[in-house]
């Protein structure tokens, strides 16, 4: 029988996450999550939840959450778009903003749910290949695109971008919306967000999966212009009003209250990151200057699979990408201090 469907079907090329291992006392630096836990306010609003108001509707612009977010980092509450993960907020915006004829740019070593956005919503787009250093050359993104997205700082490779490169896109690109995606930048680099009062044409993305230990809850942002954010709730109100649940939404405003604890967590994680770079540099390695709260790594001479297999035969996750110009680099999220004793113990082992 031939099925009319499958003539029909979309071919896609979905996003490969890293693996989520159900097994207990595995060590899990795979996908670049905090190793501690939240802040005790998600504790606190699951106890003050009002079960009833489960009934009805969560609030469409969850007003609670995106005034908590305005306040935290002093912008207008219609400056600020929520969604479930920053993956979701990307992805709207894809939508909403890429939308000609001319592609859009971002690096061809990133991100690559951003490839899968472009190919879903057959955007066309063009990577620009980083340097030989793995940093980001601003001249490559002056031509005529249809948008730009960078990942400031920038996945897998952990090396952040100045601002004033930054800034110089946006600036000579005031046609096109440039999407800057700081999903680590609470662990190193300048923000872009002082640039949204002064040009119209940036959007930056922020996420509370990393170093806020929220990758769970699914709650991501952006800040922008009110016209790009107030463009961002047409494509939302367009395909699904509610995205955020009701809990969340007190949950995340909770969560963004606890900035004692926000900082303790994200200094103790730069403390181990900066510890665990300079004992891998000691044993050989190249390690990428990291922003971020992993490290991308390699060694001259080793098979960087073959230690990705080894280190998971001994219960350490770590994430590797069989792609060109990183296949010989692993990249190492970045756990606790015991943890990280132990990576180094049974990469010293196997190494
Ligand atoms: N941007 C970058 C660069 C990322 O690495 C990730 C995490 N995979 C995301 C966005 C999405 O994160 P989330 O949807 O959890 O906010």
């Amino acid at each position: 029988m031939s099925f009319e469907w499958k003539k029909n079907l979309k071919r896609l090329t979905p996003y490969v996450p890293g693996e989520q291992p159900g097994a207990e006392n595995i060590i899990k630096l795979n996908t670049n999550e905090n190793p501690y836990p939240p802040s005790l306010g998600v504790l606190s609003a699951i106890e003050h939840f009002d079960t009833d108001s489960y009934r009805k509707y969560p609030d469409p612009e969850a007003s609670v959450l995106t005034g908590a977010i305005a306040r935290t980092y002093s912008v207008d509450a219609d400056q600020v778009f929520v969604g479930v993960g920053s993956d979701d907020v990307l992805g709207m915006s894809f939508l909403t903003f890429f939308n000609g004829g001319d592609p859009v740019l971002f690096p061809d070593i990133t991100y690559s749910f951003y490839e899968v956005w472009g190919g879903l919503y057959g955007i066309p787009f063009e990577k620009k290949s980083l340097r030989d250093d793995f940093t980001i050359d601003r001249e490559d993104y002056t031509g005529t695109n249809g948008g730009i997205v960078i990942a400031n700082p920038n996945a897998p490779t952990s090396i952040s971008m100045q601002l004033y490169d930054i800034e110089y896109i946006v600036k000579n690109n005031p046609s096109s919306v440039v999407i800057i995606d700081e999903a680590y930048i609470d662990f190193g680099g300048e923000t872009a967000l002082p640039l949204v009062d002064r040009y119209d044409n940036v959007l930056v993305v922020r996420t509370f999966s990393k170093s806020r230990s929220m990758a769970g809850a699914r709650i991501g942002f952006a800040v922008g212009c009110k016209e790009l954010i107030g463009a961002l709730c047409t494509t939302k109100f367009s395909y699904n009003s509610y995205t955020i649940d009701s809990l969340t939404i007190q949950i995340g405003a909770a969560v963004l209250a606890d900035d004692v604890y926000f900082e303790v967590i994200r200094k103790k994680i730069i403390e181990t990151r900066d510890w665990t770079s300079e004992k891998l540099k000691g044993m050989g390695f190249d390690v990428l200057p990291s922003d971020t709260n992993f490290l991308f790594v390699t060694k001259p001479g080793i098979n960087a699979k073959a230690v990705f297999e080894a280190l998971k035969k001994r219960d350490i996750y770590v994430r590797y990408f069989d792609k060109p110009r990183v296949s010989d680099y692993l990249r190492i999220t970045i756990g606790t201090d015991e943890e990280m004793k132990k990576v180094i113990k049974v990469l010293e082992e196997i190494v």
